[in-house]
């Protein structure tokens, strides 16, 4: 079994290969991957100039396998549910979650159920899970009732819960903060992150402490959390009822790995800071227009906060700083369309064509 899915000999082998030392894993445990990982670590020198005095780092998740971070949990929990003898996976999600237990379901063999909010998913997302197999359940509530309801269900219906409090999840995804240090040969001064359910800065701070008790990286970074205004429980510091905003992975009133998320915060000396959905879009814009990486709302909520910063003069100048970019672009489409106007057919001559260049020429 331990050679299931084994890759190529050459090839990057999954994060549970490549960073097997630090994983709960044994040589009998069957490997569920789709080679995830390995994802670029990209100099943002145009974005930079608008955060004067730092080295900005953009570390692309959305170039996972199915397009977000949660294909480095997924990998690991699909891993160790074959390995403890399964018969099938339940989540909740606010879409990337179920994407990648869709995908990874299928690779392992094994069902998979999620619970979705009824009208809360992006639809990049909701026809990942569709088109991969996975039972998708709306229901008529928030992310917040749908993990509550799993998480009761999963023990009576011996289902296997893939949500990240399931710990491998953590595990897994806590090998982005080993690539950022490899890439870089030190950590960042500052990893800037969104937050929803609260799983990746927990996941990303455990990282960067097991790198650096190995004497692997030097120092450790400041984590800083980015939440959307409308659902900032942890800068708050107590639970939000109806969180609201367009940035859906992040919807979440009352994340699973608080203490996590907060430990995370108070043992770097990092913190947690809101944006508007405003500064969500236009730093969504800014990353596609001036950089050419196209992500998810959420994932532009540390260079929002990041910008945020540096507009208010609260940037420190001379630190190196990574940006988490959870998820592809592509997973929402609905969301271009609230800062992009749908292009107009023109005639089908060169001038017509003359025109739009001249115009948008005329304006750079
Ligand atoms: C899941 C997700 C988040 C939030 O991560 P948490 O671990 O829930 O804090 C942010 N962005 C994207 C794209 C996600 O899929």
């Amino acid at each position: 079994m331990a050679t299931r899915d084994a890759p190529p000999p050459r090839a990057w082998r999954g994060v549970i290969e490549e960073f097997r030392a630090y994983l709960p894993v044994t040589p009998r445990t069957p490997l569920v991957t789709l080679l995830e990982g390995a994802t670029p670590l990209l100099r943002a020198s145009r974005l930079g100039r608008h955060l004067p005095g730092i080295e900005v780092y953009l570390k692309c998740e959305g170039q996972n396998p199915t397009g977000s971070f949660k294909d480095r949990g997924m990998t690991l929990a699909m891993s160790k549910a074959l390995e403890e003898g399964s018969r099938a996976v339940l989540c909740a999600s606010t879409g990337n979650t179920a994407a990648a237990a869709a995908a990874y379901a299928s690779r392992a063999g094994l069902p998979c159920f999620v619970v979705v909010p009824a009208g809360g998913v992006a639809v990049g997302k909701l026809v990942q899970a569709m088109a991969q197999g996975a039972r998708v359940v709306p229901v008529e509530g928030s992310f917040d009732e749908a993990l509550r309801i799993v998480r009761e269900s999963a023990p009576r219906f011996r289902l296997t819960l893939v949500n990240s409090v399931n710990p491998y999840r953590i595990e897994g995804q806590k090998t982005g903060a080993f690539e950022i240090c490899d890439a870089l040969g030190r950590a960042p001064d500052v990893l800037a992150i969104p937050v929803g359910n609260a799983g990746n800065i927990t996941a990303y701070w455990r990282g960067f402490v097991q790198y650096h008790r190995d004497g692997r990286s030097a120092a450790l970074p400041k984590m800083w959390g980015f939440q959307a205004a409308g659902a900032a429980p942890l800068v708050l510091g107590h639970p939000v009822e109806r969180p609201e905003t367009v940035a859906s992975a992040i919807r979440i009133g009352r994340p699973a790995s608080w203490d996590g998320a907060v430990a995370a915060a108070r043992d770097s000396g990092g913190g947690f800071e809101a944006v508007t959905d405003e500064e969500l879009l236009a730093a969504r814009r800014l990353l596609a227009v001036e950089e050419g990486v196209f992500v998810e709302p959420s994932s532009a909520a540390p260079v929002a906060g990041l910008l945020k910063r540096a507009r208010e003069g609260r940037l420190p100048g001379g630190i190196v700083a990574a940006c988490v970019l959870t998820g592809h672009g592509l997973k929402d489409p609905e969301s271009v369309l609230r800062t992009e106007r749908r292009p107009e057919a023109v005639p089908a001559t060169p001038e017509a064509l003359e025109r739009v260049v001249d115009e948008v020429l005329a304006v750079r």
